[in-house]
C-alpha cells in the first residue's frame, strides 16, 4: 500500500479540547477533542465500497489484508492518524439542544490524495467520546448496514453524500431498545468507515453562538470558507455573504435531488445538515414508494411528521434560518443573510423546475407545465402509485398514442384505485402527450434525458431489510448484491428485475420497512 498523506487541518488549525480521553463533559471553547476508538473484540470486514477505497489509493489486496478490518474497526491507527471528536450544538425537532458534538463517530484523519482531493476518514460506532452524553458510542449492524448502502446509492444517484469506506463487524453486541418501548435487546455492532471532504455541520456554528463565543464562531467560519471553498474569492463580509449564499444554494440542490429520487432523510434537525450541502447521518431515512408527500419512514416523527418528504424543502429553510442566526454576529446588518436564505428559495425553485422538466422529458420548461406537474402528483398521491416505476415507465410513452402501458399497471398498488383513477390516468397522458408534440427533441434525446434522472433503481426500504435479516443470520451476499445494484441505479440491468419490483404487501407495515426510529 503506498502511504496515505494526512494533513489533518481541522485538528492542526482550530483550537482543541485541553484534556484528552472520553470523559463526558461539556466542551468550552474548542471544536474537538482528542479521543481514541476503543478497539473491538474481533473486527471483520462485511463490505467496502470499491470506488471509495480506490478513491483513497487502496488496491483490493489492502482491503483484504488484517490491518485493514482491525484500522476501520477501530483497533489500530495508521502513520499519521490523529484521531478527535468534534463539538457542535443542534435544534432537534424545532428546539434548541445543546452541545452535542459526536457522540459516537470518531475521525481518524484527513487524507490528501495524489489528486489533491481532501478526503476526513471517520469511524461510526467507534465507542465513547465526551460527547456521548448517556450514550455507549456504539452503532448495530442493521443501522450501520443501512448507513452503508445508502451513502453509496446516493453517490451512484448523482446525489450529494457522505461516502462510506467500509462496513466492520466487532463480535461484540450492543443493547438497543428499537422501539422505545421497553423491551431492549442484544443486536451485532458494526463501525462504518464515512468519508467526506469535510463533516461540518450547521450546529457546528450554532454552539459557539449559543455560547455567545464569538472568536470561535469567527474561526470556524474563516476556516471553513478557506479549506471547503476556496473558490470564493475577496474578503471580509463580502466573502462572508458569498460563502452563505452559496451554502443555501448547495442546500437548495440537495433537497431537489431528494425530492427528484424520492428520498425522505427523516431526522433533518441542524445537526444534520452539513455545510457542503451533502446528506450526512442515515437514520430513520425512508425511499417513497407509492407517492405520499405526507409519509415518513421515522417512528419518532409520527405524530408531526416534521421531516415528511413533502415538507424537505421548507425544513431545510428553517434550518439555513438557524444557521443565518448563527452566523449575525460577524455582520454588520442582516440583510446579507437575508439575501442569502432568499436565493435558496429562488434556486430551489429554479433547480426543481429543471429537475421536473427532466423527469418528464421536456428540454425547454415553462412555466405552463406546473399545472402538468401539479397533476400528475396529484394523481399518483391518490391513486397510490409508485413513485419511481412509473416516472421509469413514462420513458416509453408513445406521443402517437398516449395509453397505458404495462410498466405502468405494475406501478399501482391497489387495483380499485386503478380502475377508480382510469380516467385521470388517460387524460393526463393524453395532456402529456400533447405536451411532449410541442417539445423540440427526438424521441431519442428525449428518452436518454429521462433515462439518467429517473432511475430504475432505489434503495428501497424492504430491499435494505431483507439485505439486513440475512446478514444478521450471517449471510451478507444481500448486502453485496444489493451495492452492486446500487452502482447502476440508472441502467437496465437484466435478471435483476427483483430489485426495481413495487414493494411488496407485506412490508407495508413491517418494521424496518416502512417504519423506522432513531435507535441505531
Ligand atoms: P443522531 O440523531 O444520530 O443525529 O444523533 C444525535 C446526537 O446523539 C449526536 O450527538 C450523536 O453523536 C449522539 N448519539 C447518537 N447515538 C449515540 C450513541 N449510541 N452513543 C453516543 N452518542 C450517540
Ligand atoms: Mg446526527
Amino acid at each position: 500500500m503506498a502511504a496515505l498523506h494526512f494533513d489533518n487541518t481541522f485538528l492542526r488549525e482550530l483550537p482543541g479540547d485541553p484534556e484528552t480521553g472520553p470523559r463526558r463533559r461539556q466542551v468550552e471553547g474548542a471544536l474537538y477533542s482528542r479521543v481514541d476508538p476503543t478497539p473491538v473484540t474481533a473486527p471483520r470486514l462485511l463490505v467496502h465500497s470499491p470506488e471509495m477505497a480506490q478513491a483513497l489509493g487502496f488496491g483490493e489486496a489492502d482491503v483484504v489484508a488484517p490491518w485493514f478490518a482491525e484500522v476501520f474497526g477501530g483497533n489500530r491507527l495508521l502513520e499519521g492518524m490523529q484521531p478527535w471528536a468534534s463539538n457542535y450544538g443542534g435544534h432537534q425537532f424545532g428546539h434548541w439542544a445543546g452541545q452535542l458534538g459526536d457522540g459516537r463517530a470518531i475521525s481518524l484523519g484527513e487524507v490528501v490524495t495524489t489528486k489533491g482531493e481532501r478526503w476526513e476518514l471517520q469511524l461510526k460506532g467507534a465507542g465513547p467520546t465526551p460527547y456521548s452524553r448517556t450514550a455507549d458510542g456504539r452503532a448495530v449492524l442493521r443501522s450501520s448496514i443501512r448507513e452503508f448502502l445508502c451513502s453509496e446509492a446516493m453517490h451512484h444517484l448523482g446525489v450529494p453524500t457522505t461516502r462510506a469506506l467500509s462496513l466492520v463487524g466487532t463480535g461484540e453486541s450492543v443493547l438497543r431498545d428499537m422501539f422505545y418501548d421497553g423491551h431492549p435487546e442484544f443486536e451485532p455492532g458494526a463501525v462504518v468507515c464515512r468519508v467526506a471532504p469535510s463533516f461540518i455541520r450547521f450546529g457546528h456554528f450554532e454552539l459557539p453562538y449559543a455560547r455567545g463565543d464569538h472568536t470561535l464562531l469567527r474561526q470556524l467560519m474563516e476556516f471553513t470558507i478557506r479549506r471547503d471553498f476556496p473558490h470564493l474569492e475577496g474578503s471580509g463580509e463580502a466573502l462572508y455573504a458569498a460563502w452563505f449564499g452559496e451554502v443555501c444554494e448547495r442546500t437548495a440542490q440537495t433537497v431537489a435531488h431528494w425530492m427528484r429520487v424520492g428520498f425522505v432523510h427523516g431526522v433533518m434537525n441542524t445537526d444534520n445538515l452539513s455545510i457542503l450541502g451533502l446528506t450526512i447521518d442515515y437514520g430513520p431515512y425512508g425511499w417513497i414508494d407509492n407517492y405520499d408527500p405526507d409519509w415518513t419512514p421515522n417512528t419518532t416523527d409520527a405524530g408531526r411528521r416534521r421531516y415528511r418528504f413533502g415538507q424537505q424543502m421548507q425544513v431545510a429553510w428553517w434550518n439555513l434560518s438557524r444557521l443565518a442566526s448563527a452566523l449575525s454576529p460577524l455582520f454588520a446588518g442582516t440583510e446579507p443573510l437575508q439575501a442569502g436564505l432568499d436565493w435558496y428559495a429562488s434556486s430551489y425553485a429554479t433547480i426543481e423546475r429543471r429537475m421536473q422538466a427532466d423527469k418528464l422529458g421536456l428540454a425547454e420548461p415553462r412555466s405552463e407545465d406546473d399545472a402538468l406537474h401539479g397533476q400528475l402528483h396529484t394523481l399518483m398521491a391518490q391513486a397510490q402509485v409508485d413513485m419511481t416505476l412509473f416516472y421509469r415507465a413514462l420513458l416509453d410513452v408513445d406521443p402517437a398514442r398516449p395509453l397505458p402501458t404495462a410498466a405502468m399497471e405494475d406501478a399501482f398498488y391497489d387495483a380499485a384505485l386503478r380502475q377508480r383513477f382510469d380516467g385521470e390516468l388517460r387524460d393526463w397522458l393524453v395532456r402529456y402527450a400533447k405536451r411532449l408534440g410541442e417539445d423540440p427533441q427526438s424521441p431519442p434525446a428525449r428518452r436518454e434525458r429521462m433515462r439518467c434522472v429517473n432511475p430504475r433503481y432505489v434503495l428501497r426500504n424492504y430491499l435494505a431489510q431483507e439485505a439486513i435479516d440475512r446478514a444478521t443470520q450471517g449471510d451478507l451476499s444481500g448486502v453485496h448484491a444489493l451495492l452492486d445494484v446500487m452502482r447502476r441505479p440508472y441502467d437496465d440491468q437484466p435478471g435483476r428485475d427483483h430489485y426495481a419490483a413495487r414493494r411488496p404487501d407485506w412490508a407495508k407495515e413491517k418494521a424496518g420497512c416502512s417504519m423506522l426510529s432513531c435507535s441505531s
